[in-house]
């Protein structure tokens, strides 16, 4: 068949084992899963709430305009409606990013690790990809990623915090970098784990105002507790958003998705309280960090922490994983003596802990 020729030499999306997998292999009696970033403590209740009493007509598509989310999204932001696009998570709209943007007469610029997403969407339109080594300390080489800029560069990606480092660019530093991107050439800001950041940042969804050729994306999945309803966005300029409107699929998000957004982006006490429990965490692993200098940890401001143990990525896995902890093998991200962790709750992160303490004093 004719398959486009990009598709050879790509590897499909392998997801980590199932709990219920490891702990038949295992014979544990509980695991816990560390390895996608998911919230440890859930939804809001006021989700719960919903899903208990919905009374769902499946038979009936989704309204494909998410009105009533579109409403609520955008008075949370303060930008218009039409700023706004919606779609089964943030990883829909990478791909409707490329689709629309890269080809084989383009080119795409993005850090190396990064959210491995970009790289394979740019792969798939046959598009240059040309990555940019990370910095000593996990953050973006900006200047660099600026110098791989020319004139058929459609799209650079900035992580923001960064998966896998969880490296925070602030956003006066951010804003001087799109300040120098040409103005036909797309930023993506992928700002998943952005609710997370601490001191909360300065709003900054009026950048696109400024630099039409900024998009920020924004998912449901990360501390608002909804990996599994597949909702995420972007805020871009009207004509940013038309655009990627002819190539979206009109039934992208669903009713159910859409109605358990609005809860959770309603609570935001619960929001709160997530951001403050995750950074008490990241500084239960700074402490730990801190008492063995053969340990290098990432500045994380996002809800995991990538620990470089100098142990072989696989050892400190499967270590962790007979212990009762799912977690992601730094190998598969760019990091092969590293370990990435979501922060869970405190005393899983103890438990977490200690096994690495077991682990370095056996070598
Ligand atoms: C998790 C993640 C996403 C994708 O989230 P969706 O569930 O598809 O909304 C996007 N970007 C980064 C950096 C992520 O870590």
């Amino acid at each position: 068949m004719k398959w486009k020729k990009s598709l050879n030499g790509l590897a499909s999306y392998k997801p980590g084992k199932r709990e219920e997998e490891v702990m038949m292999e295992l014979g544990l009696e509980s695991i816990v899963k560390l390895s996608s970033n998911e919230n440890p403590l859930g939804a809001s209740p006021q989700v719960k709430d919903v899903i208990a009493h919905s009374h769902l007509a499946t038979e009936i598509y989704p309204d494909g305009w998410a009105s009533e989310l579109r409403k609520v999204v955008a008075a949370y932001h303060g930008v218009s409606e039409e700023e706004l696009i919606f779609t089964a998570g943030v990883d829909e709209l990478i791909a409707l990013l490329t689709r629309g943007l890269l080809s084989e007469q383009t080119n795409t610029v993005m850090a190396v690790p990064t959210f491995v997403q970009y790289r394979q969407n740019a792969l798939i339109e046959g598009a240059e990809v040309r990555e940019i080594g990370l910095l000593e300390d996990g953050s973006h080489d900006l200047e660099k990623m600026l110098a791989a800029i020319d004139a058929n560069t459609a799209i650079v990606w900035i992580c923001n915090p960064n998966n896998p480092t969880g490296n925070y660019i602030d956003t006066t530093e951010l804003e001087a970098f799109i300040a120098k991107v040409p103005a036909d050439c797309l930023v993506v800001v992928d700002e998943a784990y952005i609710d997370y950041v601490l001191p909360v940042p300065e709003r900054h969804e009026d950048w696109m105002r400024r630099y039409p050729n900024v998009i920020i994306t924004r998912t449901f999945s990360k501390i608002y507790g909804l990996a599994s309803s597949r909702v995420g966005y972007g805020i871009a300029q009207k004509e940013v958003i038309e655009k990627l409107n002819i190539i979206r699929p009109p039934f992208n998000t669903t009713t159910t998705g859409q109605q358990l957004a609005i809860e959770a982006l309603n609570d935001q006490a619960f929001i709160e309280k997530c951001r403050t429990e995750n950074a008490q965490g990241i500084k239960q692993y700074e402490a730990f960090a801190s008492e063995y200098p053969e340990v290098k940890l990432y500045p994380s401001k996002s809800n995991f922490v990538l620990l470089d143990l100098d142990i072989p990525a696989g050892e400190i896995f499967d270590y962790l994983e007979k212990n009762g902890y799912i977690t992601r093998s730094g190998a598969a991200l760019g990091f092969p003596t590293a370990i990435r962790i979501t922060v869970g709750r405190r005393e899983d992160n103890e438990a977490v802990i200690t096994l690495l303490k077991q682990l370095l004093a056996n070598r």
